[in-house]
C-alpha cells in the first residue's frame, strides 16, 4: 500500500534550490532527458521540467517525445502509463514510494471479479490506476475527457472505477447509460468537507469557486465550475472576478499565478488534513530525489511486456477518442 506521509529530506535555502535546480538541468541536457512534472508538484520541481501538465497531457507528452529518459515527477501510476505509451524509454521515477491511495484501492483480481457479474457492460477506468488494472479494462479516461468519451462508447451498461466522485459526476452527464461505480476515492479531495467551503464562501462572497471532480459530491454542489487541473487553470485565469476559491490540490497555486497574476486564488490550508487539500505523495517527490535519480539513472519503472501490451490498448484508445 501507498505511503501517505512523506517528507523532504531537509528543507533547502533558495540558494541551494536554484544550484541544483541548474544541476539537473544541466544532467537532463547531458543525457538527452525531458523532465515531465504533474501539476500537484512542489513548485521548485515544477520550475525544472519541460513540461507541467494533468494526467492526459502528460501521457499525450510521454507518448510523443524522442528523449532518451523520461523523469516523471508524479506518482507511480503516472510512471507507469508514461512506460506503457512509450516502452522503447528509459522511465524514472524520483520516488518509487510515491503511489497513488486511490490506484491502490482496486486490484486486477477485484476487477476481472466484476467482468464475471457484469459481462454485458463496458469497463472504464479512470487513469488513476495501476498498469495491471490498465490491462485488465477497455478504455481508459482521465477527469478532462471523462464524460466526453464516455457519452462516445456503445455500451448500455458502465463499470467505473475506482473513483466514486468522478464516477457519479459523469454519471449525472450520462443520463442514458446505467452506471456500475466502484467506491474508491481520493483521500485529499474527498475528505474536503462542504462545510469547509461554505465557510470559505462566507469569508471571500465576491469569488467564484471551481472544484476538481475527486471531491465529494456535496463540495461539488457548491461549485461554480467543476473540472479538471487544466480546466480548472483556464476558468479561473479568465474568469470575470478578481478572487477564485479552488479546491483541488494546492501545487495549482504556482502554475496559476505564472498564467495570471492578477488574480487571488483561494487555496484551503490548514493543519487539519480534512480542510486542506494535499497530497502528501505527490509531495514525496523532491528537488534533492530529482537530481540522484537522474545523476544515477536510479528507479527505473519496469513493467512486464505483457502487462504492457494489454494496457497499452485502453490508454491508445482513450487518446485516440479525446
Ligand atoms: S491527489 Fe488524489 S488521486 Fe491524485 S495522486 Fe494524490 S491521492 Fe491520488
Amino acid at each position: 500500500m501507498t505511503k501517505l506521509v512523506l517528507t523532504q529530506e531537509k528543507e533547502l535555502s533558495q540558494e541551494e534550490i536554484k544550484e541544483l535546480q541548474e544541476e539537473v538541468r544541466k544532467l537532463a541536457k547531458k543525457k538527452n532527458a525531458v523532465i515531465l512534472a504533474h501539476y500537484y508538484q512542489r513548485p521548485e520541481v515544477q520550475d525544472i521540467a519541460d513540461f507541467v501538465g494533468d494526467s492526459l497531457e502528460l501521457a499525450r507528452k510521454a507518448s510523443k517525445t524522442d528523449a532518451d529518459i523520461i523523469v516523471f515527477c508524479g506518482v507511480r501510476f503516472m510512471c507507469e502509463t508514461a512506460k506503457i505509451v512509450n516502452p522503447t524509454k528509459k522511465v524514472l521515477h524520483p520516488n518509487p514510494e510515491s503511489g497513488c491511495p486511490m490506484a491502490d484501492m482496486i486490484t486486477a483480481d477485484q476487477v476481472r471479479k466484476l467482468r464475471e457479474k457484469h459481462p454485458d457492460a463496458e469497463f472504464v477506468a479512470y487513469i488513476n490506476t495501476t498498469a495491471d488494472v490498465k490491462a485488465e479494462v477497455d478504455i481508459c479516461v482521465t477527469s478532462a475527457n471523462a464524460p466526453k468519451i464516455i457519452k462516445k462508447l456503445n455500451a448500455k451498461k458502465i463499470v467505473f472505477l475506482p473513483d466514486q466522485a468522478l464516477g457519479n459526476w459523469v454519471a449525472k452527464q450520462v443520463p442514458d447509460k446505467e452506471f456500475v461505480i466502484w467506491k474508491g476515492f481520493c483521500p485529499p479531495h474527498f475528505e474536503f468537507t462542504y462545510k469547509e467551503l461554505l465557510k470559505l464562501k462566507k469569508q471571500y462572497p465576491d469569488a467564484k469557486v471551481a472544484v476538481h471532480p475527486e471531491c465529494h459530491p456535496k463540495v461539488i454542489e457548491l461549485a461554480d465550475f467543476v473540472g479538471s487541473t487544466s480546466q480548472i487553470i483556464k476558468y479561473a485565469t479568465s474568469v470575470d472576478v478578481n478572487r477564485v476559491i479552488i479546491i483541488t490540490e494546492v501545487g495549482l497555486k504556482h502554475t496559476l499565478q505564472k498564467i495570471n497574476p492578477n488574480k487571488e486564488y483561494i487555496f484551503p490550508q490548514s493543519m487539519n488534513y480534512c480542510r486542506t487539500v494535499y497530497c502528501c505523495t505527490m509531495k514525496g517527490i523532491t528537488l534533492p530525489k530529482v537530481y540522484e535519480t537522474l545523476k544515477n539513472e536510479t528507479n527505473e519503472v519496469i513493467l512486464p511486456e505483457d502487462i504492457i501490451e494489454r494496457a497499452k490498448r485502453p490508454i491508445q484508445r482513450m487518446l485516440d477518442l479525446s
